[in-house]
């Protein structure tokens, strides 16, 4: 394909379950430039800071261009024959079970059809589970128990239109950035509109509340069920609606009265009067949406605490009309397509049921199959453990790292070690997962390849192909293909995604009377020019009849009976503060960062926020324990050890501890925070609780910290490092135990003896830079402490004409400012330059855009500068703020 002169191309940005639309055009300099499409509904031409920075991210830097076996490169055909040799062979000789496939809400429809197609209808096991089962499991779960299908009732346009929007367990400014600025410009044109964030943290989204609920970690479930027993006591339930159309409101209301406000309060960790505030706006607003993610996903009870939320709008009628509604917001891009195809290892094609003969026969005989799987499979977390069992001899991963990802991680990556065969379809050269892999398949890469996805609010979009596939890259659906008619199974010839696309909307309208709700059927028979013209599409969409943007004004569930059903929600306790492991851990994204880095942890741009990972604490807690904002320390469970920089501040609670979990062995050492989470499940779900492992926190006991800037891509051999990407390089935050000589290290690290330094030995400062010409290639600083330089300079002026004795210094020259830590990435405005804005009268956000630009492109950034404007925050943001590091 030339790329020399393409026209932009629309296309859906790969990161986060908003899906927004994007206008992509190859550059000849290898790069892409990108803007938000203004005709996508879900963006209306927004993109946050990620999306922005699509174009850093194509090059072909690290890219696994062909394919390896056994560490050699390989022709096609041969690491077809072996995939397909290793998995016959374990097949033959053990069984079907004893194969697996870890797949991804990275992939696209068309590749998620094609995979479960091959493993539940022709190798004939549903173990084939996907990393969604990470992020979004126990919302299925909790659809489908209330409402008989995984069907998410509203839109977008629901959180602009309620007038009180209820957040829980969603830092939607820095998860879902577009959704966020959505709603805010919504609150913008209606002030009354309040807004209710529920979340243990004070985060970048609580910014924007009316009522932020700082509720004890695990406790969604006594709140929610106090609040079904609040609107039931004054007189708010919707008789007529509960009558008409669900069951088990009784029992549910019934079991709802131990919660009294008190009650709630004492199990909550809030004052009665919040709580109290909470119900009474809850009980008065006839448009409320309650939007929920990962904090009430990601737990042992879930899926309890999921139907504990839908109760609520069963029992007040508030579902399916404009405004109002339970809101589950996806993790990833087509964490939702995979949901529709049958990703996960309890569920068929289109929504349709493993458990249920009929839905299993009609599977088959669409897809003329030799076989049906009739049992569930392993779900992500057992599929792992089976490996340490014996019991599966071949996994292929898909478009993941698990290695980093999965709980308890050193434990998985010990079971992707041991598995007999491993193969890895992957887009780049090295990941903690792929390092283990017998077999390596280079995959196309957004950009590249070519098929849909769906979003949060059933959206199908088209992904589409605007760069050449590089090397010998080819499509999933295509390689997954291969392996099958080399398996010998038919069924797997295709001309294009388009192809398996009319078969998957066929077979969703197939028998389909609207007893199923997804159906697509309004989408067979598409030419490959109509497919590759499909504009955003909402399902259901069905042949004949007309398409629904909202499911359950009128009833019509999906269960036997026809009714929603309200349930007995079960509150667990959370586990009291044990003496060796006091602390609750707590894990989640930032905001410029996506999953475990591979893709935005090469973007200059998006490196620039923050750069390591971190553990957020209370001040009295770091007190307690003699730590200093900025110094390191480790945290421990019973499965390991990390070492992160310790972020202090009130926004968290006493007893708890937030750190992020993109950072991975190739990015960092010792920083994975997945190894120290407990592989527990929720019953019913089978999603991890990745929010409440218990873990003890303790100084680092470092004899130095260091702090370069770099040219080439280092790791020195120390207990501690995490590097980010510079557009000119490399920077490394380290640190150990012991320091042999400072020199050899920094000559190393730079790549030059011809250094120039500044040494205090008796302080333990060392301080090294060398020069070419004039322009700084690296600078390396040694202390015993955590090193007081301004990264934000040091970093610009890598590559850059600029003065020995201000690198030495560490700081810019006196006659220029020192913008600090990164807040704005589009426009690359630091802290220290919106307090200066805000010395000289620019207060608000919008006034610090005004005269700064800062906030005005993506929005991504507009609740941290809010949080900078308040000055009691202004002090708190330590990790990042160089300026305050080692003072
Ligand atoms: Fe991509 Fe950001 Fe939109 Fe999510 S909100 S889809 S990361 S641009």
């Amino acid at each position: 394909m030339d790329v020399g002169a393409r026209p932009s191309v629309a296309t859906t940005c790969p990161y986060c379950g908003v899906g927004c639309g994007v206008l992509a055009r190859a550059e000849p300099d290898g790069t892409a430039s990108i803007v938000g499409d203004k005709s996508h509904p879900a963006n209306l031409g927004r993109l946050c800071s990620k999306g922005s920075s699509l174009g850093e991210t194509v090059s072909l830097d690290e890219r696994l261009l062909y394919p390896v076996v056994d560490g050699q490169r390989a022709s096609w055909d041969s690491a077809i024959e072996r995939v397909a040799g290793a998995f016959g062979e374990a097949i033959a000789t053990h069984g079907p079970g004893s194969v697996a496939f870890y797949v991804s809400g990275q992939l696209l429809t068309e590749d998620y059809y094609i995979a479960n197609k091959l493993m539940k209808g022709y190798i004939g096991t549903a173990n084939i589970d996907t990393n969604s089962r990470l992020c979004m499991a126990s919302s299925v779960a909790g659809h489908k128990r209330a409402f008989g299908a995984d069907t998410v009732p509203g839109t977008y346009e629901d959180l602009e239109a309620a007038d009180l929007l209820v957040l829980v367990g969603s830092n939607l400014a820095w998860c879902h950035p577009v959704l966020f600025q959505r709603v805010m410009a919504a609150k913008a044109e209606r002030p009354d509109m309040r807004i209710v964030v529920i979340d243990p943290r004070r985060t970048a989204t609580s910014v924007a509340a009316d009522l932020h609920l700082a509720i004890a970690p695990e406790t969604d479930v006594p709140l929610f069920a106090g609040l079904l027993r609040h609107v039931a006591q004054c007189g708010r339930l919707d008789e007529f609606y509960l009558d008409r159309y669900t069951s088990g409101a009784d029992e549910a209301v019934a079991a709802a009265q131990e919660w009294t406000i008190g009650g709630v309060a004492s199990a909550t960790g809030l004052a009665p009067v919040e709580v109290a505030a909470f119900y009474d706006w809850v009980a008065g607003t006839e448009r409320t949406v309650t939007v929920y993610s990962q904090g009430v996903n990601q737990s042992g009870h879930g899926t309890d605490k999921v139907n504990a939320i839908i109760n609520v709008h069963l029992a007040t009628g508030r579902i399916g009309r404009p405004g109002m509604g339970p809101f589950s917001v996806t993790g990833q891009p087509n964490a939702m397509g995979g949901r529709e195809v049958g990703g996960l290892a309890n569920m068929l094609a289109c929504h349709m049921e493993l458990a249920n003969p009929a839905h299993r026969e009609l599977v088959q005989r669409h897809w003329a199959s030799p076989v049906i799987a009739d049992t569930p499979g392993l779900k992500a977390v057992d599929m792992f453990e089976a490996i340490h069992e014996g019991r599966i001899k071949a996994l292929w991963v898909m478009a993941t790292n698990p290695s980093v990802s999965l709980p308890d991680a050193g434990r998985v990556d010990e079971a992707l070690a041991k598995v007999p065969f491993l193969v890895v379809s992957d887009v780049i050269t090295e990941t903690d997962t792929l390092r283990h892999a017998e077999v390596a398949l280079p995959a196309a890469a957004w950009g590249e390849k070519d098929g849909t996805v769906t979003n949060s609010e059933r959206r199908i979009s088209r992904q589409r192909q605007f760069l050449p596939l590089p090397g010998e890259v080819r499509a999933d659906w295509a390689i997954m293909c291969d392996v099958a008619k080399c398996m010998g199974f038919d069924g797997f010839d295709y001309d294009g995604p388009h192809e398996i696309f009319d078969e998957y909307a066929a077979l969703s309208a197939l028998e389909n009377d609207g007893s199923r709700d997804f159906d697509i059927g309004g989408l067979t028979g598409l030419s490959a020019a109509q497919y590759d013209m499909l504009r955003p599409t909402m399902w259901p969409l069905p042949r004949d009849g007309r398409p629904a943007t909202r499911f359950f004004a009128n009833g019509g569930f999906y269960t036997p009976d026809g009714r929603g059903r309200l349930l007995v929600t079960e509150f667990v306790a959370p586990e009291k503060r044990a003496a060796r492991y006091p602390f609750t851990l707590n894990t989640g994204r930032v905001r410029d960062q996506w999953h475990t880095m591979t893709r935005t942890g090469r973007a200059a741009t998006l490196s620039a926020h923050i750069a390591e990972p971190y553990a957020e604490m209370h001040p009295d807690d770091a007190a307690e324990l003699g730590v200093e904002a900025a110094e390191l320390v480790t945290i421990e469970s019973p499965r390991g050890a990390i070492i992160v920089r310790a972020l202090v501040t009130d926004r968290q609670q006493c007893g708890s501890v937030f750190v992020p979990f993109h950072w991975n062995d190739a990015t960092s050492r010792g920083a994975r925070v997945d190894t120290l989470v407990a592989p527990v499940t929720d019953p019913v779900s089978g999603q991890p609780a990745s929010k409440s492992s218990r873990v003890a926190v303790r100084p680092f006991d470092a004899a130095f910290y260091g702090f370069a800037v770099t040219r080439e891509k280092r790791a020195p051999d120390c207990e501690y490092f995490a590097r980010a990407t510079l557009s000119a390089g490399h920077a490394l935050e380290f640190a150990g135990r012991t320091l042999g000589d400072p020199r050899a290290l920094a000559e190393e690290l730079i790549g030059t003896d011809a250094l120039v330094s500044v040494v205090d030995e008796a302080a333990g400062s060392f301080r090294f830079a060398a020069f070419e010409d004039g322009v700084l290639v690296g600078a390396v600083f040694f202390a015993r402490g955590p090193v007081a330089v301004s990264r934000a300079w040091l970093t610009g002026a890598l590559g850059q004409a600029c003065g020995h004795a201000a690198v030495l210094a560490g700081r810019p020259p006196q006659d220029q400012p020192d913008p600090g830590p990164t807040v704005c990435a589009c426009f690359k405005v630091g802290a220290n330059t919106i307090r200066a804005a805000a010395v000289k009268g620019a207060v608000t956000v919008d006034a610090i855009g005004e005269c700064l630009g800062a906030g005005t492109n993506c929005g991504s950034c507009r609740a941290e500068i809010q949080r900078l404007l308040t000055v009691a925050e202004v002090t708190q943001d330590r990790v990042r703020d160089d300026a305050e590091v080692g003072a």
